[in-house]
């Protein structure tokens, strides 16, 4: 099946940017999120992130409008019905995830592929709750989308050779790099990232530096681009947390217990950039 529309469901910063990307890159999309509300703040972000690359140079006026002219935002999921290929980007959570997978395999035509962004959850198991398991596979971006090549790709245990395939060169004609990984928690992105963000936590919560020195001592002494607090800020302290949990009940091993200071941050709010407060706080 020839891919023109790209629907993604979830019009948050992992959404919003697979959306972007997307249409810059020729498709059509159908952006769903819960909320008008939602789905305007995903594409006036969307309008604000074209606008830095307009100013840079690397894209005209004329360019941007026609990107966000492509994007049209519902808050209906049975727009999707006009999908040749869905992304889903919706919040980290197994419940929710399992009930989108189940609605879009009842609106979706047969053959479109119904791929997953999460940072954690098993593809097996949401593939298990739509009748196209072969066509259901994990392509999970990493943020910030427009800027970030890598594409994780997760096979479920029953994800079809010619849906892996079509997700590859989907991922290329995106000007990303697909690399693939199997469908264990975390898959190997966050299965590696996760408990160093999630130690980050636990090194500030035992008072053993300032948020400020433990930033300065994995970017100046390990040379990572920026501090794992920061990124905690950046991916979304919630985000963080689902993926410790996943990690957490998946492997069954204490080691991956999620830091109480990471849990008491999420309880007050305090959910990185997307609120202002975080590890950091953040202008408006
Ligand atoms: P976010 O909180 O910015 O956005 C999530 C969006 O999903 C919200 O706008 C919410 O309203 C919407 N949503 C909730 N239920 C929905 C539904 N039923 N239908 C449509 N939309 C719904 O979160 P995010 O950071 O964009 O994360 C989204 C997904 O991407 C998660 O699975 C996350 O694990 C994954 N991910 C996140 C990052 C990151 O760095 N934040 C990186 C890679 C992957």
């Amino acid at each position: 099946m020839e891919i023109k529309t790209f629907g993604v469901v979830g019009a948050g910063q992992m959404g919003g940017g697979i959306a972007q990307v997307a249409a810059v890159s020729g498709f059509d999309v159908i952006m769903s999120d819960i909320k008008d509300e939602f789905v305007q703040r995903g594409l006036n972000n969307i309008s604000k992130s074209l606008d830095r690359f307009v100013k840079k140079g690397k894209m005209t006026q004329e360019e941007k409008d026609a990107a966000l002219g492509r994007i049209k935002g519902t808050t209906e999921l049975t727009d999707m019905k006009d999908a040749d290929f869905v992304v889903e980007a919706a919040t980290e959570n197994e419940g929710l995830k399992l009930g989108i997978f189940r609605d879009l395999d009842g609106i979706c035509r047969e053959g479109v592929i119904l791929s997953s962004n999460t940072s954690s959850i098993s593809i097996t198991r949401i593939a298990a709750a739509t009748k196209r398991p072969a066509e259901v596979i994990g392509m999970h971006f990493m943020n910030p989308v427009p800027m970030m090549v890598l594409v994780e790709v997760i096979r479920g245990l029953e994800t079809s050779d010619e849906t892996y395939e079509t997700v590859e060169a989907l991922a290329k004609k995106l000007g990303k790099t697909p690399v693939p990984a199997n469908d264990f928690p975390g898959f190997i992105s966050n299965r590696i990232l996760m408990p160093m963000i999630n130690e980050a936590v636990y090194a500030l919560f035992e008072g053993v530096g300032t948020p400020e020195s433990i930033d300065a001592i994995m970017k100046l002494g390990m040379n990572h681009p920026m501090g794992p607090l920061t990124l905690a800020d950046l991916i979304g302290l919630d985000t963080c947390l689902a993926i410790m949990n996943v990690l957490y009940e998946g492997f069954g091993d204490p080691k991956y217990r999620p830091c109480p200071l990471l849990k008491k941050y999420v309880d007050a709010g305090f959910l990185g950039r997307k609120t202002g407060r975080g590890f950091y706080t953040y202008e408006s």
